[in-house]
C-alpha cells in the first residue's frame, strides 16, 4: 500500500490515472461511459457495454485515480505540488502524460495557457503554468537568490525539434545549415541536448508566452513535416538553480530539475490500417514507448536502479533506436505493455497515465 505519506517517499514510480469527462460530442452520440472510477479505492473499472446490458471487465489499482469531474487544481495539488517541492530540494523529478490520442494529456499537462483578468492562473491551466507559478511563489517568498531556465523540445522519428528556437528565416538560400541538436553524455552520467535554446523565465507570466511560442513552432514543425503532434514527444525541463550561503560563509548552489513529457499517443497505429510511412513512424513511437515502459519497469522493481532516475528514463526516450537493447532487456526481462498497469510502486518519478479503453 502506497497511499501514506511516508511511503511515497520511498518509492521509484507513481501511476496515477486520470479520466478525461465525455466531450460535448460524445454526450450527444450518447457515447456509454466505459470505466468507471473509483477515486476513494483507487481503482478504474472497464465496462464493456453490449446491447442494453453493461459487463464489469477488469479492475486496476492505481497511486492514485482522478475522475472525470476532478479538476486541474485536484491533479496538481495532489499529485505535482509535492514533486515540485522536491525539485527546490535539489533533486530531479520526471513526470510523463501516457495515453492515446484524445484522452488528454495536453490538456493536462498544459492545459489553457492564459491569465485570468484578475491575474491570477486560469482554472484550467496544466501542470506546466502551474509548476513555473509554484517555483516563484515559494522562492519570491523566501527571497531566494536563483535562477530559473527553462528548454521545450519535440521528438519527433528520432530527430530533435528545439520548440524555443527561433524561426527559420523564409529565404531558404540565405539560412546557414541548421545544425541538428545532438543528444550527449556529459562524463557523469547526465544527458543533454547539444544546442538546445534555454531561456531564463524571470516572472511566472513569461511561461504563457513560452508556451505559445512553443505551440506555434510545434504548428509549423508539423506541417513542414506533414505530421501530426500526437506522433511526437514533447519534453518541457525545468531547471533550478538556488544560491545559498552556508553558516561558514561559503556558497552553495542547489540545482533541481523537472521534465514535463506529454508522450506521442499510445495507440497502435498499425492495427488501425495505417500506410507504410506511417507505419514506420509506429515503429518508432512504440519503439520509444516499448523502452519508456522497459526503464519504468526496471526502476519499480529493482532498487538498485534507483538511481537510474529521470535523466535516464529521458535518455531512452530520446536515444531509443540507438538503444543496445540488451542492455534495456538486462534491466529487466518483464514484458509490456501486460504489465503496464502493474508498474504501481517507485518515488523518483510520477507517471501520469491518461488512458481511454
Ligand atoms: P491528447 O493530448 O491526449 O491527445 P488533449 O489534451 O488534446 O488529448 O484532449 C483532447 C480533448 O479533450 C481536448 O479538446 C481537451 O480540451 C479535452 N479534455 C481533455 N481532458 C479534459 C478534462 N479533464 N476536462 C475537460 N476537457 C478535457
Ligand atoms: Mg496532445
Amino acid at each position: 500500500d502506497l497511499r501514506s505519506s511516508d511511503d511515497y517517499k520511498t518509492v521509484n514510480v507513481q501511476v496515477v490515472l486520470r479520466c478525461r469527462p465525455l466531450s460535448e460530442d460524445e454526450i450527444k452520440t450518447r457515447t456509454p461511459l466505459v470505466i468507471s472510477c473509483d477515486e476513494i479505492k483507487q481503482e478504474v473499472t472497464a465496462i464493456q457495454n453490449t446491447g442494453n446490458k453493461q459487463k464489469i471487465d477488469k479492475t486496476f489499482v492505481f497511486d492514485k485515480v482522478f475522475a472525470p469531474t476532478s479538476q486541474q487544481k485536484d491533479l496538481y495539488d495532489n499529485v505535482v505540488a509535492r514533486v515540485v517541492n522536491e525539485v527546490l530540494e535539489g533533486y530531479s523529478w520526471t513526470i510523463f502524460a501516457y495515453g492515446q490520442t484524445g484522452t488528454g494529456k495536453t490538456y493536462t499537462m498544459e492545459g489553457e495557457a492564459r491569465k485570468e483578468k484578475n491575474g491570477q492562473l486560469h482554472k484550467n491551466a496544466g501542470v506546466i503554468p502551474r509548476a513555473v507559478q509554484q517555483i516563484f511563489d515559494i522562492l519570491e517568498n523566501q527571497k531566494a537568490d536563483y535562477t530559473m531556465k527553462v528548454t521545450f523540445l519535440e521528438l519527433y522519428n528520432e530527430e530533435i525539434t528545439d520548440l524555443l528556437a527561433p524561426e527559420e528565416g523564409s529565404n531558404f538560400l540565405n539560412d546557414k545549415p541548421k545544425k541538428p541538436l545532438i543528444l550527449m553524455e556529459d562524463g557523469k552520467g547526465a544527458v543533454f541536448v547539444r544546442g538546445l535554446e534555454e531561456e531564463i523565465v524571470c516572472s511566472a507570466d513569461e511561461i504563457y508566452a513560452i508556451l505559445h511560442k512553443g505551440s506555434a513552432k510545434k504548428h509549423t514543425a508539423d506541417t513542414l513535416l506533414n505530421k501530426q503532434s500526437n506522433r511526437s514527444h514533447s519534453i518541457f525541463s525545468i531547471t533550478v538553480q538556488i544560491k545559498e550561503s552556508s553558516s561558514d560563509g561559503s556558497e552553495l548552489i542547489r540545482c533541481g530539475k523537472l521534465n514535463l513529457v506529454d508522450l506521442a499517443g499510445s495507440e497502435n497505429i498499425l492495427r488501425s490500417g495505417a500506410r507504410e510511412e506511417r507505419a514506420r513512424e509506429a515503429g518508432e513511437i512504440n519503439k520509444s514507448l516499448l523502452t519508456l515502459g522497459r526503464v519504468i519497469n526496471a526502476l519499480a522493481e529493482n532498487s538498485v536502479h534507483k538511481r537510474l532516475s529521470a535523466l535516464l528514463i529521458m535518455r531512452f526516450v530520446l536515444k531509443v533506436s540507438r538503444t543496445d537493447q540488451r542492455s534495456v532487456k538486462s534491466l529487466t526481462d518483464n514484458a509490456f505493455p501486460q504489465k503496464l498497469f502493474r508498474i504501481i510502486v517507485g518515488g523518483n518519478n510520477v507517471v501520469t497515465l491518461s488512458v481511454s479503453f
